[in-house]
């Protein structure tokens, strides 16, 4: 009997540094298989219909490369149906690239449960990462908590070498079973936004990626200066590729490195963009260390804080309706792309934990919901350090300023422009799209309203003083 090489597929589309699908491979004909699982459909309606793009092209390839067999995709809990699979084929491992999100690790757990149960057993392999968490320690042995020193250590151990092997033609295991992965609709509820997405989204696929990595490696002069410009296309735009596994880090970092060695005259901007991987890395390491990363407070004492639960202010903002230029076009260009620039996420998250005083979870699953680059670790970690509760975090009297922020990064108001219908000029396309993923319930006004309840000055205020008193009450208790 032929016994096949299981690959559970969960975010890890790739053909290039996928040590799980190698290893399958060298076990016997490839049988790869998703899940339409509990664990997948509780994931945000965004990062879902992203994954489904990934899916579809990785099958694509899969397909090319095996003659026409492509990805077997099933419905329902793979605690159940892995054992059921392997004990019918005869495979005696189940291969999976690690993907270690808390809920995942449970999920993990169940499943090796099942198939040791059978003499069974799941093999986990590296690749979301750059190194194993194990081997950027403290010199007491634990987890670094502030940045600068974590990113040091890693530098010095190093991250590891991508897989040299890749894939050519691959040999299938052949079932009948399986949902096919073109009339998949895995985000349904995203109604009338997905095909916004589908016009404003970047393009898919392991090929992708690694075109739009090379094309920013070919044009990151400059990206130190201009990575907080919102109204530069300054930056990689890799991180869904990243979130979905369609490239790995330790791809990303092996190419960039040649580059800055090649060319010493972008060494410096390289770095820099490595620097920035490295703040991913370090949200993972994190959050396996801290798994309440992602749903308490990080910092001690901050439990109590007296953040308020959704409100009306909180609902404009996820509307994009707070009537701060800045922070509204931040949030409708979310909803359109699927993204939002770094330094605006960073004083968009402000407005809605300091000036409205709102509870960052909020936040964090409203992103979760809405971005296609939506990554547990790098959500919970960087909701928590702008709310001023999470590893590494800004002060919570450092406060953005969205005016101040706004004439800094976006001087001449083109991002702004570009989001905003009716704010200094005809709209623009993105900015009517916007108005037409929003759902009819929402009224939304064609045209875009400047000044709300809160202002820079009042909210300010109103968050100090939040503090002072929280403080106080910590002190006295
Ligand atoms: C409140 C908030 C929520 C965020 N949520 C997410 C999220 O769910 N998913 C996500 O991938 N990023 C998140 N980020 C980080 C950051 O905004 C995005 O990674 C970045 O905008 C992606 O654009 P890029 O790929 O063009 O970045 P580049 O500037 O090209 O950076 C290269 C890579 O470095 C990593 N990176 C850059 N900045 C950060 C950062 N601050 N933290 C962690 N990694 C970083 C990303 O993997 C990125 O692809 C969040 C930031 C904030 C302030």
């Amino acid at each position: 009997m032929t016994v096949p090489g299981i690959l559970w597929l969960t975010r890890d589309f790739r053909f290039k540094d996928n040590p799980a699908l190698l290893a399958a491979i060298k076990q016997g004909p490839l049988l790869p298989v998703f899940f339409i699982d509990r664990l997948l459909m509780a994931q945000g309606a965004a990062s879902r219909w992203r994954l489904e793009r990934a899916l579809y092209s990785f099958d694509a390839e899969l397909r090319r490369r095996t003659g026409g067999a492509g990805v077997i995709i099933l419905r329902g809990e793979p605690d159940l149906l892995l054992g059921e699979l392997a004990d019918r084929t005869g495979a005696r491992q189940v291969h999976q690239s690690d993907w270690p999100a808390p809920d995942m690790r449970s999920l993990q757990d169940r499943v090796r449960a099942a198939l040791q149960r059978h003499g069974n057993e799941l093999v986990l392999h590296p690749g979301h990462l750059l190194v194993h968490p194990q081997l950027v320690r403290t010199q007491e042995g634990g987890c670094y908590r502030v940045f600068t020193p974590f990113a040091r250590a890693l530098r010095f151990v190093g991250p590891d070498r991508p897989a040299r092997e890749a894939p050519g033609q691959i040999r299938p295991y052949r079932v009948t079973e399986g949902a096919d992965p073109a009339g998949l609709d895995l985000a349904p509820d995203l109604h009338r936004g997905r095909s916004v997405l589908e016009r404003f989204a970047l393009t898919a696929g392991e090929a992708a990626a690694h075109d739009r990595l090379d094309a920013f490696l070919d044009g990151i002069s400059g990206y130190a200066d201009n990575r907080d410009r919102p109204d530069i296309d300054a930056t990689s735009g890799l991180s869904e590729h990243l979130a979905v596994g369609e490239i790995s880090p330790r791809t990303i970092w092996t190419i960039a490195r040649m580059r800055a060695e090649a060319e010493p005259a972008r060494a410096a901007d390289i770095e820099k963009f490595l620097s920035e991987v490295i703040w991913r890395e370090f949200a993972w390491h994190l959050l396996l260390e801290f798994p309440h990363m992602a749903t308490t407070a990080w910092r001690e004492g901050w439990a109590d804080f007296p953040w308020r639960e959704a409100n009306d202010d909180s609902r404009k903002w996820c509307r994009g309706e707070t009537g701060m230029a800045l922070v509204d076009a931040g949030l409708r260009e979310m909803r359109v792309t699927g993204r939002m620039h770094n330094r605006v996420r960073m004083v968009v998250a402000s407005w809605l934990t300091k000036h409205l005083l709102t509870d960052w979870r909020l936040g964090l699953s409203h992103f979760a919901d809405s971005l296609t680059d939506w990554d547990p670790a790098s959500n919970a970690m960087n909701w928590q350090w702008v709310a001023g509760c999470g590893p590494d975090a800004a002060p919570y009297f450092r406060i953005f300023n969205p005016e101040k922020q706004a004439e800094q990064h976006d001087p001449e108001g083109r991002y702004r422009r570009r989001w905003l219908a009716g704010w200094m000029g005809t709209p623009s396309a993105e900015a009517q799209a916007y108005l037409e993923s929003a759902p009819s319930p929402w009224k939304l006004s064609q045209v875009w309203n400047a000044g709300g309840a809160v202002t820079v000055k009042s909210g300010r205020e109103l968050a100090l003083q939040a503090y002072a008193d929280f403080r106080t009450q910590q002190h006295e208790a």
